[in-house]
């Protein structure tokens, strides 16, 4: 089982977590150059009353002062990867943005809030866009698992699941761009 496989299982873990706290079913961990993890987070929306805490922010709120240069008091480009059970969306791409993370793994793309593939093609901020590498959904069988936990999670709510519906093939394709 490769790095990308085990550090989603760990934001699956987190995932979980936060669907059993009735919030959306999302996780984040943040690892290091050498694949340690250095945070882990969750949605506490529901569960904190916060709209601002989803996983992604939480788990780099959690890294703290390791993400930035404390003495030279900049936010510099860090080795630290963030892996999300789905595609950031944009206060979380503008999270990582300001945080210095240059890498982001997600297992389920989000076609409608997820923003950091539309914010590398469009032109703002696109010069720190552009530093930015990502790896999309590269297991179909994690995506699936992610797109099954927003269905009932939808469900639950009294909303239409149409956007969660499992795929078969194709879109799920390992992919990177940097
Ligand atoms: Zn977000």
């Amino acid at each position: 089982m490769g790095e990308l496989f085990r550090h989603l299982l760990l934001a699956f873990e987190e995932a979980e977590q936060a669907e059993k706290e009735g919030t959306y079913p999302i996780g984040a961990v943040i690892a290091d150059g050498r694949g340690q993890i250095v945070s882990r987070g969750r949605n506490r929306v529901f569960s904190e009353g916060d709209c601002t805490a989803h996983a992604e922010v939480d788990a780099i709120r959690g890294a703290g002062s390791l993400l930035i240069s404390m003495s030279a008091r900049r936010i510099v480009p860090n080795e630290y990867t963030l892996y999300s059970t789905c595609e950031p969306c944009p206060m979380c791409a503008c999270t990582i943005l300001m945080s210095g993370i240059k890498r982001v793994v997600w297992a389920a793309n989000d076609d409608r809030v997820g923003a950091i593939r539309r914010m590398k093609q469009g032109p703002h901020f696109i010069e720190r866009f552009d530093t930015i590498t990502y790896v999309a959904a590269p297991y179909l069988e994690l995506e699936n698992r992610q797109r099954a936990m927003m269905a009932k999670w939808c469900t639950s709510r009294g909303l239409p699941e149409d956007e969660w519906k499992p795929l078969t093939v194709g879109v799920a394709n390992a992919r990177s761009w940097t």
